[in-house]
């Protein structure tokens, strides 16, 4: 990676060892990530030893093909061990002249969350009762319209002139905000609709900017990807993304040996370990080899897309060319690659 690259992706390199130790003024739980990886390197349940090169690489993007080639040598020979398999892990790059874009169609999703689940299972995400994590969030809206009688008549509460709160065209109290977590005995509901929500591929990712040591990056293609081995778990992304799309590994994570997808990429589906950041990577370890992602392939109804934004002939490009689109909050100038759109 060149300095120019390295401007590209923002501030100055700031190399890992160099912000802990600069990092006085961040709270104790802040680095508790790092902490923890530094001085328990891997629980018991691992059966290979855990080298101490790991914890020590540089940052993926920084390090030369051999030593990246190492670092996949390493972890497939460990992960092998640790679940009882052949693991792979690809270190695919971009490919050029690629550029990923999705769309969802928010008229077809019927809410049913197969492809939150077909995400979890495809990405190793932690799961069980202790700690359950969804890259995929399907959130529950009620079915609607703003009318004018609604805005003249039913706006504000009593005489009071102002709004304090609930919608701004419904008067206080109820909510017309979307349920995170609905059960739904069947779908879709008669009153509802559905807008499922992942990581946006922000073309300026506001996560990628507050990242103290740039373990978080975005790659030629669009994907922002992270390296978990860099991660010093301090969340500033978590709080900076504003689609809620990262999840924070609070404890070891859970994923059963027989359960686990043994494909995965550096950059996306390999294991996670306790204290680090992940999202949604566009399923890099298909995506860089040519297939569609989990969601698209599992949605009942066909309401997911997938394409190459500098394609014409792509899927994206025509839902972008021929349909109604929205971004989700535009207004932050953040470029999300991810459309919702309407027949
Ligand atoms: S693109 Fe892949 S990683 Fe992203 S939400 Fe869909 S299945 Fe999950
Ligand atoms: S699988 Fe398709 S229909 Fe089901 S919740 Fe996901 S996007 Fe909607």
């Amino acid at each position: 990676m060149s300095k120019e690259d390295n401007k590209e992706n923002g501030a100055q390199s700031v190399s890992r060892r160099d912000f802990l130790r600069k990092a006085g003024t961040y709270s104790a739980a802040s680095l508790s990530g790092a902490a923890m990886l530094l001085s328990n390197p891997k629980p018991a349940q691992a059966t290979t030893n855990v080298e101490w090169a790991e914890h020590f690489q540089k940052n993926y993007r920084l390090m030369t093909e051999e030593e990246k080639q190492e670092a996949l040598d390493r972890l497939e020979k460990r992960y092998s061990e640790e679940f009882g398999k052949e693991v792979t892990v690809d270190g695919s790059p971009a490919m050029d002249g690629v550029l990923f874009g999705y769309a969802l169609n928010i008229q077809k999703c019927i809410g049913c969350r197969r492809c939150a689940k077909a995400c979890v299972a495809e990405n190793n995400q932690s799961r069980g009762d202790e700690q359950q994590i969804e890259w995929i969030r399907v959130l529950r809206l009620e079915k609607g319209q703003f009318s004018a009688d609604d805005r003249d008549n039913a706006g504000y509460p009593g005489d009071y002139g102002i709004q304090v709160g609930g919608n701004a065209y419904k008067p206080a109290g109820v909510v017309l905000e979307g349920q995170h977590y609905y059960e739904a005995e069947q779908v879709p509901e008669k009153d509802a609709f559905y807008m499922p929500m992942q990581c946006m591929q922000c073309e300026k990712p506001p996560c990628v900017k507050v990242c103290p040591v740039q373990t978080t990056y975005r790659d030629p293609d669009g994907i922002v990807v992270i390296d978990y081995n860099w991660c010093i778990g301090c969340r500033m992304c978590i709080g900076a993304c504003p689609y809620w799309a990262r999840r924070f590994n609070w404890g070891e994570p859970s994923l059963p040996a027989e359960e686990m997808n043994p494909v995965t990429h550096y950059l996306g589906n390999r294991p996670r370990m306790k204290g680090v950041a992940e999202k949604c990577t566009f399923c890099v370890q298909r995506t860089r080899k040519g297939r569609w992602t989990a969601c698209v392939e599992v949605c009942p109804v066909g309401a997911r897309k997938l394409g190459n934004l500098l394609d014409p002939e792509s899927d994206v490009r025509k839902v972008l060319e021929t349909k109604k689109v929205f971004r989700l909050r535009a207004d932050l100038n953040t470029y999300p690659k991810f459309f919702y759109f309407m027949d």
